[in-house]
C-alpha cells in the first residue's frame, strides 16, 4: 500500500507536470536533456418480477439537474414505497462525505511529515501548513470520487505485490524524524532497482505508452526515495517498529541505478470522459499502441528508466533543496515566503488549506 498521498494519485498538477513537455525520452529511457529541476441486460434467468422494475431511466442528453449541489439525481424508482428498506446513494454519499471529513482530521493530526509525494508535487505551502498543523477550516474533501479511486488504487497495489515473488522487499517504510519526512516505497528487486506501481486513467495511460516517459511528478517520487535510501537509511532503519506502518528497508546498502514503473490503467468513472464512446475508443488505439488486440493484459504496462545515463544531480539537488527550505521553516515555526519559489498556486483544488491560504 502506498502512503495515503498517493490516493491522490495523477489528479494533481505540479509545478513539474506543468513542465512535463520538457521529458524526452527513447527506448524507454529518459534522457537528460531538458528536465526541469525546479519545478459498465437483461438476464434471461433472473424473474421479473424479482427486480425492481426501473420505468424512467433517464435519456442520457436529458440528464436532469439535481436541485441541491449536495443532492444528486440517480436512475428513478417511482414504484418502489418510501418505507422499503432499499440503499440510498445519496445517504451514501452524505455517509461519505462525514467520514471522510473525519478521517482526513485524524490524518492530518497524526501526520505531521512531509511525503515523498509532497516533495514531488506539493505546493510548500502546504507542506509545511502540515508539518505545523496549521488550522483547517473545514477537512471535507473537494472531489469525493477520489475516495473509490483512492480504493481502487490500493488493490491495485495489492493484487500485484501478493500475486507476484519477483520483488524482494515490499511496502518499506521510510521514517526520518530528524528532516520531519515520512514515506513507504512500494518494492525493490535487489539493492538497486527501486519500484513504483502506479494507477492511472486511461488519459494519461496512453501518453506514457506514446511518449515512453512516467509523469513528472511519478518520476520525482521515486528520485525521493532514492535520495532517502541513499543518504538517510541508518536512520531509517533505527525507528522503533511500533512507530511504523510497515518494516524499515532491510538492506545494508542501497545503490539505485535503476527504476521502474509499473502502470496499470484503472477502470473509468468520475470526470476522466464525457461520452463512454470516447473511453471504448481509447481502449482500442492503446490495444494498437501496444501492438495486439490480443494482449489480455494490455491495462499493465511497465516502464524501466536507466539511472547511470542520466546527470543525477539536476534531479536530486531540487529534491535536497526542497527537504532543507521545508525544514527551514519549520525550524523558525514560520510560513514560507509569498515568493517562495516552491509555492504552487495551481495545486489548490485538493489543498485542506485553501480557505485561509495566504498565498492566493
Ligand atoms: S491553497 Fe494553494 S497556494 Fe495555498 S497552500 Fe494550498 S496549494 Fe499552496
Amino acid at each position: 500500500m502506498t502512503e495515503m498521498s498517493s490516493v491522490f494519485d495523477g489528479l494533481f498538477n505540479s509545478f513539474y507536470q506543468d513542465n512535463n513537455e520538457n521529458i524526452t525520452s527513447s527506448n524507454n529511457t529518459l534522457s537528460s536533456e531538458n528536465i526541469p529541476t525546479n519545478n459498465i441486460s437483461k438476464s434471461e434467468n433472473i424473474p421479473i418480477d424479482t427486480i425492481s422494475k426501473i420505468e424512467t431511466i433517464v435519456p442520457i442528453n436529458n440528464i436532469p439537474e439535481s436541485k441541491d449541489k449536495n443532492e444528486f439525481t440517480f436512475l428513478e424508482t417511482p414504484n418502489i414505497p418510501k418505507e422499503q428498506n432499499i440503499f440510498n446513494i445519496n445517504s451514501f454519499v452524505s455517509e461519505l462525505r462525514e467520514n471522510d471529513a473525519k478521517k482526513n482530521k485524524e490524518y492530518s493530526l497524526k501526520n505531521t511529515n512531509m511525503s515523498a509525494y509532497d516533495i514531488a508535487s506539493g505546493c510548500i505551502g502546504k507542506i509545511v501548513m502540515k508539518i505545523l498543523n496549521h488550522p483547517v477550516e473545514d477537512y471535507g474533501s473537494s472531489w469525493l470520487p477520489v475516495l473509490m479511486r483512492g480504493y481502487i488504487g490500493n488493490s491495485i497495489h495489492d493484487f500485484i505485490q501478493s500475486e507476484s515473488n519477483q520483488f524482494t522487499e515490499t511496502e518499506r517504510s521510510l521514517k526520518i524524524p530528524s528532516i520531519h519526512f515520512s514515506g513507504r516505497f512500494d518494492a525493490i528487486i535487489g539493492n538497486n532497482n527501486l519500484i513504483e506501481i502506479k494507477s492511472c486513467t486511461y488519459a494519461d495511460y496512453k501518453k506514457i505508452i506514446k511518449n515512453h516517459q512516467p509523469r513528472l511528478n511519478d518520476f520525482y517520487q521515486l528520485m525521493t526515495y532514492k535520495y532517502i535510501l541513499e543518504n538517510y537509511l541508518e536512520e531509517a532503519q533505527r525507528q522503533p517498529r511500533e512507530t511504523l506502518r510497515s518494516d524499515p528497508p532491510k538492506q545494508r546498502e542501497y545503490n539505485i541505478d535503476t527504476i521502474q514503473f509499473i502502470f496499470v490503467c484503472h477502470q473509468i468513472f468520475a470526470a476522466d470522459y464525457d461520452t463512454m464512446g470516447q473511453a471504448i475508443n481509447d481502449v482500442k488505439l492503446i490495444k494498437q499502441m501496444l501492438g495486439s488486440k490480443h494482449n489480455q493484459f494490455y491495462f499493465i504496462t511497465s516502464l524501466v528508466i536507466d539511472l547511470t545515463k542520466l546527470e543525477i544531480d539536476q534531479y536530486i539537488n531540487p529534491i535536497k533543496q526542497k527537504i532543507e527550505r521545508i525544514n527551514h521553516y519549520v525550524s523558525l515555526n514560520k510560513l514560507p515566503d509569498k515568493d517562495d519559489e516552491f509555492i504552487n498556486n495551481k495545486d489548490c483544488f485538493f489543498c485542506l488549506y485553501k480557505r485561509n491560504c495566504p498565498y492566493r
